[in-house]
């Protein structure tokens, strides 16, 4: 095992072999110096590699179940609805249309027409009109929701 000295402040980078800032590990409590030993590009870099990846899928499949993942997904939605409370409201006036049958949710994607009932989601494209949604499937609704130059994003 070699060791390579660098500047108090950086680290070396076990993936890319690069010298970064600390700033560009994330913090690893188990570890000894309390960061990732890859960069935080490396490690986004793993991480998709990973969930690629059958086992990947299952492992993040069970996350998600688990109390700690539903917790983490929780936070994450309310800290959405804290920045855009006027898509809480409209989210609420959504479900309790469909709920009422004013509004029938369809069981295929608007966008790549795969039918997939169980996950439609109802995209806003304005949250001021809360029952004027495109339904679409996640990786649809994902896809809608990727940043492109020059706009901020659309709705949720
Ligand atoms: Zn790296
Ligand atoms: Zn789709
Ligand atoms: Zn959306």
């Amino acid at each position: 095992m070699t060791t390579i000295e660098c500047d108090p402040g950086t680290k070396v980078c076990s993936a890319c072999r690069l010298v970064k800032s600390l700033t560009e590990f994330y913090t690893e409590r188990c570890r000894k110096d309390g960061l990732s030993y890859v960069c935080k590009s490396c490690a986004s870099l793993k991480a998709k590699r990973y969930y690629a990846t059958d086992q990947g899928r299952k492992t993040l499949a069970a996350y998600r179940r688990s109390d700690k993942g539903r917790q983490v997904r929780r936070l994450c939605v309310e800290k959405y609805y804290e920045e855009n409370p006027l898509a809480r409201v409209a989210h609420k006036a959504l479900n309790h249309a469909v709920e009422a049958g004013r509004i029938v949710k369809p069981t295929s994607c608007e966008a790549c027409q795969k039918s997939d009932a169980a996950h439609i989601h109802g995209h806003h494209e304005d949250y001021n009109k809360p029952l004027d949604v495109r339904w679409v499937c996640p990786a649809c609704h994902r896809k809608i929701h990727l940043p492109t130059p020059g706009t901020k994003g659309g709705g949720k």
